[in-house]
């Protein structure tokens, strides 16, 4: 897939860059042109200049060399007033069909272009200045185009030649930097498929469970429901998890895809923090984990409280899930040089330190049977990392096996502290 991505790239990118070099190219090629004809055009009409000086046109018909400045590229016809070519100079540079090819035209213009005998010519046709002439009546001076061609075309190999190199090299590096631009989408690319492989690994345990669950019950349909009830509990169970990955899938995929799901606003964070840590209390209490708190009063955080809320929830659902019976988890919140501070420590089992550079990974759990048997997928902490990444703060965590886990979240004080009593006023 991605080679026919690259190809194609390398084919887009040598297209423009050759529609770009013929453009540039045309106009270089039509500005010479302008310029090389413009240039004999304005020898033509310097010569008709002097010509109108001369006293004597007639004489210009015996001379070989009429003009001083003529040069071999130059040629003077001089028609009488019956329209016969009475004389050309020097002599002798046209006959037969060429020399008609110059006749004396009313109908075109004073300067014109004409091939004879298959090679260009500009001509300037005019009257004889000198009136009552009848030996002349009309001049035309005949300047060949050769030189000018020979230019434009050895311009024009130039160009093509310089054109196809300069695709060709387009090309190669094309593929060189098509192979580096694709870096980052290549491993973005595996990065998803391997989230998705993950996603539908996890979603399968579940969708199992219940399935095979559900035919037990089938089996006994005279049962009642409190014989069936482990079943139905299981079932319960993992469809509860089913949902919850649903959901963290759904947050993921989301900030994935840059959608729009921070709404900030003015968080009173202590409430906040007391709310979530009471919600924990009764559960800890079963796990006999005490929970104690130090929380600076008041305290805000400007930041969106919904997912600020699932943030404390994922760091202090870890604590309770990882400390076994009997230990204690501390929740502290406050300003800490111009940020606002939340700790969430706890005495539990710990990360080892290979681990620790990966718990913020999708679907990377410590002890992969230890956390699936606590309901855990390990996507609580990559949301985590992504709420607080949204939030302009960082999330540090240090741990020490069978010693415990401290969590630090900061986050920029863009609200300072409310006078006692007050609303959080904006700095
Ligand atoms: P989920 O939160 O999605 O239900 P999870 O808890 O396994 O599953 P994360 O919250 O992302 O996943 O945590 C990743 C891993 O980090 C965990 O599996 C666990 O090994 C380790 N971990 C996280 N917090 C703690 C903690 N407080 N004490 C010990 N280990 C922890
Ligand atoms: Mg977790």
């Amino acid at each position: 897939m991605f080679n026919n991505i690259r190809r194609r790239l390398v084919i887009v990118n040598a297209a423009v860059f050759l529609l770009v070099l013929a453009v540039l190219s045309s106009m270089l090629y039509v500005h010479m042109r302008y310029r090389l004809f413009h240039e004999t055009d304005e020898i033509l009409q310097q010569a008709e200049r002097r010509i109108g000086t001369y006293r004597n046109v007639e004489e210009l018909l015996r001379s070989d060399h009429p003009e001083p400045q003529q040069d071999e590229r130059t040629t003077y016809l001089f028609w009488n007033v019956q329209g016969q070519l009475v004389g050309q100079s020097p002599k002798g540079s046209f006959s037969g069909t060429a020399e008609g090819q110059f006749r004396y035209r009313t109908d075109a213009s004073a300067i014109r272009t004409v091939t004879a005998d298959n090679r260009s010519y500009r001509v300037l046709q005019f009257p004889n200045p000198h009136q009552g002439s009848d030996a002349i009546a009309t001049i035309a001076i005949v300047r060949s185009l050769g030189d000018v061609n020979n230019t434009l075309r050895s311009l024009l190999w130039d160009i093509i030649a310089g054109i196809a190199a300069s695709v060709a090299i387009s090309v190669v590096a094309g593929f060189f930097l098509a192979e580096r631009a694709l870096i980052p989408i290549r491993r973005s690319w595996e990065r998803q498929q391997r989230f998705v492989a993950d996603a539908s690994h996890e979603l399968r345990t579940p969708t199992a469970v219940i399935h095979a669950q559900t035919e037990l019950l089938l089996r006994h349909p005279a049962n009642t429901i409190e014989q069936e009830s482990p079943n139905i509990a299981a079932i319960l169970k993992e469809s509860r998890r089913m949902g919850k990955l649903v959901d963290d899938l759904l947050t993921l995929a989301r900030s994935d895809s840059n959608e729009q799901l921070i709404q900030p606003s003015a968080i009173a964070l202590d409430s906040l923090l007391s709310e979530v840590t009471n919600h924990f209390r009764s559960l800890a209490h079963t796990k006999d984990i005490e929970i104690a708190t130090d929380i600076r009063k008041p305290l805000s955080l400007w930041g969106d409280e919904s997912r600020i809320r699932q943030l404390l929830v994922i760091v202090l659902d870890n604590a309770l899930k990882y400390t076994p019976a009997g230990g204690r988890i501390e929740v502290t919140g406050r300003y800490q040089a111009g940020s606002v501070y939340i700790g969430v420590s706890d005495s539990g089992c710990g990360i080892a330190e290979e681990e620790l550079p990966h718990i913020f990974e999708r679907f990377y759990r410590g002890d992969k049977v230890r956390s699936r048997a606590q309901g855990g997928t390990g996507l609580g902490l990559s949301i985590a990392q992504w709420i607080v990444d949204a939030h302009g703060g960082t999330i540090r965590v240090h741990s020490k096996v069978n010693q415990g886990t401290k969590v630090e979240l900061l986050f920029p004080q863009k609200h300072r502290a409310p006078a006692e009593g007050g609303n959080p006023a904006s700095v």
